[in-house]
């Protein structure tokens, strides 16, 4: 790990040009890979993590974003996926099978509570969600022998929640399983979990990695810190028949987590990205330290104007004194809070209906995390299919708006959102 600063690894981190080579890095369209001998190919089969052989595994465009994403948080490696949807089945289905058990904050992302509470429990995974916010003593009780995987996410979407991390993580290691967090709002200009003790972060990298909604993507990076070695991963220690009978934790060391969600899941689910894909989320990283540092501050700038306007119930922003979660966000996310804003408006869903139709600039969208200022209803958007004991526990409320605040002059901003309130 060199030490350069988090700005300066944005740009210079996971690709680095020789002497007279692209200074950008270049796009590999090219799903396989030409060796001198067959005995080298055969020996890549052995050690996959020694060269390129097919891009369903590996490539070399996706390779240097990994590196770049594994720098950013500070893990000893990455995979990309699909989407985030992919990066999250992956990262849990590495260290989980049929008969084990999850535990989950119930306030996630909509897709990845169906993720958990639907087809997973079909594949034999049980989940129990619990309040984030509970006590140690309460969360433990969900616990079970087979628990495998704590599950939150840091900044928690549409409900602005911030998750208590260290809290999580000693919960976590007191019964010998991994923390994972889910970074994907607060990004690791913002947040990064593994200076908190996460052990696997994932990340939608469709939001502010790329950041212009333009790809679809999704990221899993290891810490390298936990010991798979406890007894709880068999997966991990005993041997692999799908690969020569190889122990991962044996013969990879702190990264057998990551180097078997390639060569075992990767290999046989192929939800990889495309190279072209790479190097555009690889394009919008580059900026991605000045666009939270402006997201944050117009975001706080707009969660003021709500708090005071008369039309306004309530806005979850914690950078809110009144907000619930304004002590913990001086501890985790000191120096913004990412665009994210939700708030409910008087008069219910009719009113939250006609308000977002009344935006000029905004943009009602079901995306969040651009670049452009956008809006979603996420009761009867992203989380339409829950009921709505699912909707409270998830943290939303029928009259509840997600506002994502984007980069333009914040001027015109709160100017859109005061005519659309009035109208
Ligand atoms: C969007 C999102 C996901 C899912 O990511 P996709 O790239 O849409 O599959 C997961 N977690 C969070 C927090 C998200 O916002």
């Amino acid at each position: 790990m060199n030490s350069w600063r988090i700005e300066t690894k944005c740009l210079h981190e996971g690709y680095k040009p020789g002497n007279g080579e692209p200074r950008v890095l270049p796009i590999y369209q090219s799903t396989t890979y030409k060796y001198d001998s067959s005995e080298e190919v055969a020996m890549l089969f052995d050690r996959p993590d020694k060269g390129h052989i097919y891009s369903r595994i590996s490539n070399p465009t996706n390779d240097a974003l990994e590196k770049k994403i594994a720098a950013l948080e500070g893990g000893i490696g990455a995979m990309l996926a699909a989407s985030g949807q992919s990066a999250t089945f992956v990262a849990v289905m590495n260290i989980c099978q049929a008969g084990d058990h999850i535990v989950s904050s119930s306030t996630i992302y909509g897709g990845t509570f169906n993720l958990f509470n639907v087809t997973l429990k079909k594949m034999g995974i049980d989940v129990t969600f619990v309040d984030q916010d509970a006590s140690e003593e309460e969360i433990q009780k969900a616990f079970r022998p087979n628990t495998k995987i704590l599950f939150g996410e840091s900044i928690a979407n549409p409900k602005i929640s911030i998750l208590d991390i260290e809290k999580f993580a000693r919960i976590a290691h007191r019964n010998g399983v991994p923390l994972f967090v889910d970074n994907t709002f607060a990004t690791p200009v913002l947040l990064r979990p593994f200076e908190f003790g996460a052990d696997i972060v994932i990340h939608s990298t469709t939001k502010y990695l790329d950041g212009h909604a333009i790809c679809v993507g999704g990221v899993v990076v290891d810490s390298g810190n936990f010991d798979w070695t406890n007894g709880k991963f068999p997966s991990l220690t005993d041997p692999d028949p799908s690969y020569h009978g190889i122990s991962y934790t044996e013969t990879f060391g702190n990264a057998a987590y990551i180097v078997k969600a390639r060569y075992q899941y990767m290999r046989d689910l192929g939800n990889n990205m495309s190279p072209m894909n790479a190097f555009l989320t690889n394009l919008g990283l580059e900026t991605l330290h000045l666009r939270m540092e402006r997201h944050s501050e117009n975001a706080r700038k707009v969660a003021e104007y709500l708090d005071q306007h008369d039309k306004i119930i309530s806005v979850s922003y914690p950078t809110l004194k009144s907000d619930k979660y304004y002590e913990l966000h001086k501890k985790y996310l000191p120096r913004g809070c990412s665009g994210v804003i939700s708030f409910r408006i008087k008069g219910g869903r009719a009113a939250a209906a006609r308000f977002m139709n009344n935006l000029k600039l905004a943009s009602i969208v079901v995306h969040v995390a651009d670049a452009r200022t956008a809006v979603l209803h996420p009761a009867s958007m992203t989380h339409r299919q829950l009921t709505d004991e699912q909707l409270f526990a998830c943290g939303i409320e029928p009259d509840m708006v997600r506002l994502s605040v984007g980069i333009e002059n914040i001027e015109d901003i709160i100017e859109d959102i005061r005519q659309a309130l009035e109208a």
